[in-house]
């Protein structure tokens, strides 16, 4: 059972039966889950979620899924952390991450997956599919695997290491293609109008972005059933940034939490940044740009919902913005050497945008800020291999031990030296 009632035209609100379909026929414009949200409101109470799995499958009676066909690795209730070290850094009292580096296969796909997986196999598709810059082919293939299904994974050829073995090893049909994300997608969609397979992020996109909601709701949950003053999310469509707003939204709609007030920040790497640059130029025309960045998982040049992201900005108060990809790495150290969790590249940017927000004095001090760190750092060790302290090789012996730890207070008492 599940409250969902149609599909809708986000452009001209035209309704469509619940099928496995992404567009309008009549303006071609994305389709999207309606509810019955009074009915939802009579059926849903704290108390009911709160006593539920500890996973997005507490929200069941949010989502547009039978949960009886559910496809679960126990994605979901992730930590939320607070972060007063990362804080006191950047002058901020009230800050959380909320550390999505947790799931089962360390990123926050495993949430929009689960969500697809099971409408898929609902619908009875016997194969998964999908469009991916990484980390939701290590989601897809994991959750065909725990389903029993196939499942046939595309991604740009030139991926980390992490994110293709982390793939390979549920033994998907991996195809990794001369091109860029944008021009994956384009294939996708193709094969999704000849093959009978369940595309997670283009055939079954309408139900796959509900799963980002389950971040508002358990973000709102853990701080004991509020949102938070401010957001701070990464942008690649920008599906996850909008569906955050989204799912605060509905909690006051069901008066689960008092109104929201949450100002929605989305950041992008600036080697692919075209919802940052279409927000600083004050329109609506998201122009696409040809993605050259260390962040591959954002790495979507022309990003489906990135006029709907630059409305969510609009409506709260928010905004966009880019950061380098040596604010990337910069961002990623910080967060691993002041609170302990090491994130991947878009983690670095979504901290390098909390820090630039916060040095401008944009978040004040006492407001509520949560961070949302969606992936983890081992996927993506050649961004920051580099940039970091290798290790101190010695010889099995005490006097091998203190000469290399002498030789390396040497080093940075010169490095302190030379620095004043
Ligand atoms: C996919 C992804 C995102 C953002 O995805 P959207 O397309 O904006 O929904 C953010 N972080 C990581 C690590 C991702 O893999
Ligand atoms: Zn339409």
């Amino acid at each position: 059972m599940s409250f969902a009632n149609a599909l809708r035209c986000r452009e001209c609100n035209r309704e469509y039966p619940l099928d496995p379909i992404y567009v309008c026929d009549f303006c071609f414009g994305p389709l999207e889950v309606l509810y019955d949200y009074n009915a939802m409101r009579a059926a849903v109470t704290r108390e009911k979620i709160e006593s539920g799995p500890l996973s997005v499958w507490r929200y069941a009676d949010l989502l547009p899924c039978d949960p009886a066909y559910a496809v679960d690795i126990q994605a979901g209730f992730t930590p939320l952390l607070k972060a007063d070290r990362l804080g006191k850094e950047l002058g901020l009292r009230n800050l959380y991450i909320k550390n999505d580096c947790a799931n089962p296969t360390w990123s926050f796909k495993d949430r929009v997956v689960t969500v697809a997986a099971t409408k898929a196999r609902e619908f009875g598709f016997e194969i998964l599919a999908c469009a991916s810059t990484g980390n939701l082919a290590n989601s897809v293939s994991a959750h065909a695997a725990r389903a029993g299904l196939d499942s046939f994974v595309f991604i740009p050829a030139d991926l980390e290491q992490g994110k293709i073995v982390g793939s390979a090893i549920y033994d998907a049909t991996l195809v990794a293609i001369n091109g860029n994300y944008d021009d994956v997608n384009r294939l996708c969609s193709e094969l999704a109008g000849k093959y009978p397979w369940a595309f997670v992020n283009v055939n079954m996109r309408p139900y796959y972005a509900e799963g980002s909601k389950t971040l508002a709701y358990e973000v709102a949950e853990q701080l004991g059933w509020r949102a938070p003053d401010r957001v701070v999310a990464p942008m690649a469509s920008g599906s996850l940034y909008v569906k955050i707003w989204k799912g605060f939204q509905e909690l006051g709609k069901l008066r689960l939490i008092d109104s929201v007030r949450t100002k929605m920040h989305g950041i992008q790497a600036q080697g692919c940044s075209p919802i940052a640059k279409a927000w600083d130029d004050g329109t609506t025309a998201v122009r696409p740009v040809r993605p050259n960045t260390i962040a591959k998982s954002l790495a979507i040049g022309n990003p489906a919902d990135g006029y709907y992201a630059l409305g969510v900005m609009s409506e709260t108060g928010g905004s966009a913005l880019a950061v380098s990809d040596d604010e990337i790495v910069a961002g990623m150290k910080l967060l691993a050497q002041t609170e302990g969790v090491f994130a991947e590249t878009a983690g670095g940017v979504t901290v390098a945008g909390l820090k630039r927000l916060a040095e401008a004095g944009e978040i004040g001090p006492d407001e509520l800020t949560v961070v949302f760190i969606t992936g983890a750092g081992l996927k993506t060790q050649e961004a920051v291999i580099e940039a970091l302290t290798p290790p101190l090789t010695i010889e099995p012996t005490m006097a091998s031990f203190e000469q290399a730890l002498g030789e390396r207070d040497e080093v940075s008492l010169q490095a302190a030296n030379s620095a004043t």
